[in-house]
């Protein structure tokens, strides 16, 4: 997978802590500096106070300040498998590429075997992978290998057959009704500093699939780097807390 930042709220963490601080304040923050905003918050430098005030809303659940900011992410070849688990978020908006309008005819089938078009699970070659709801454990090579050829060839005749119905005529539309779970997308989206979070607290969570908690690790990487100090935070004293109802 590819997971790349297209667009995002410019200083946060500004956004977060002045509009934390209109909440408190009997002026208005329009007409003051962020400097005058910030100036009863603990700490030496703006930095510092921001830590203070972001510490203190995500320590006592104020989150409703983290749904200010927002960022657009492209994702490229996940599975429609972790699609469907991710588009589950009501509060994350999408745009997921279409297989009506969009026909796969020029894949070769052969590189299908090599891992293109479809999401090859790392359970298809390691013996060891553990996944959920497994029947037996770690299996032998010989098992594993036989794995890796009933994957491939499964997946690699679907998409044989599905370029045979476009032949055939079949509206991409519908032809591709015989296509893998596992067929590869790309999408774009967006959500807010606090979706992000509940995103990360049930899919970065260990009970969650290898996939989508690769993706959340990847966006929570990009999350680190655009609003630090509230990540930072979140890595530390938030990260892999027990699921709750609401965020
Ligand atoms: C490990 C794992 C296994 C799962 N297995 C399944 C499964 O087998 N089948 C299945 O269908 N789903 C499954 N899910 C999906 C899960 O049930 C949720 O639908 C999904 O994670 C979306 O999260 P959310 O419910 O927090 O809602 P979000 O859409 O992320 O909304 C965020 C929060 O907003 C509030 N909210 C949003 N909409 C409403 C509403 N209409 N009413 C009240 N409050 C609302 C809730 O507090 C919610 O937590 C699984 C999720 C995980 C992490």
């Amino acid at each position: 997978m590819d997971v790349t930042l297209l667009e995002a709220t410019e200083d946060p963490e500004r956004v977060i802590c002045t509009a934390a601080r209109n909440d408190y304040m009997s002026g208005f923050v329009g007409d003051q500096s962020f400097e005058e905003v910030m100036a009863s918050i603990d700490g030496e430098g703006i930095e510092e106070k921001q830590e203070t005030l972001i510490g203190h809303l995500l320590s006592h659940g104020h989150f409703g300040p983290f749904e200010h900011p927002q960022l657009t992410i492209a994702v490229k070849g996940i599975s429609r498998a972790c699609m469907a688990q991710l588009t589950r978020h009501r509060h994350v908006s999408f745009d997921v590429q279409s297989m009506r309008y969009v026909a796969f005819d020029d894949v070769d089938p052969a590189e299908v075997r090599n891992g293109e078009m479809v999401v090859v699970p790392p359970s298809a070659s390691d013996p060891n992978w553990i996944g959920r709801n497994q029947k037996s454990g770690a299996v032998d090579e010989e098992t594993v290998r036989e794995r890796e050829r009933v994957f491939t060839e499964s997946v690699s005749r679907s998409v044989e057959e599905y370029q045979e119905l476009l032949e055939l005529g079949m509206a991409p539309e519908d032809a591709r009704f015989v296509l893998p779970i596992g067929t590869e997308v790309n999408l774009v989206m967006s959500m807010n500093a606090r979706m992000l979070m509940h995103v990360a607290d049930m899919r970065a969570a260990a009970d969650s699939q290898w996939e989508i908690r690769e993706l959340t690790e990847e966006v929570l990487d990009i999350a680190a780097d655009w609003c630090p100090i509230t990540f930072a935070y979140y890595d530390e004293h938030m990260k892999g807390r027990k699921n709750r109802l609401a965020p």
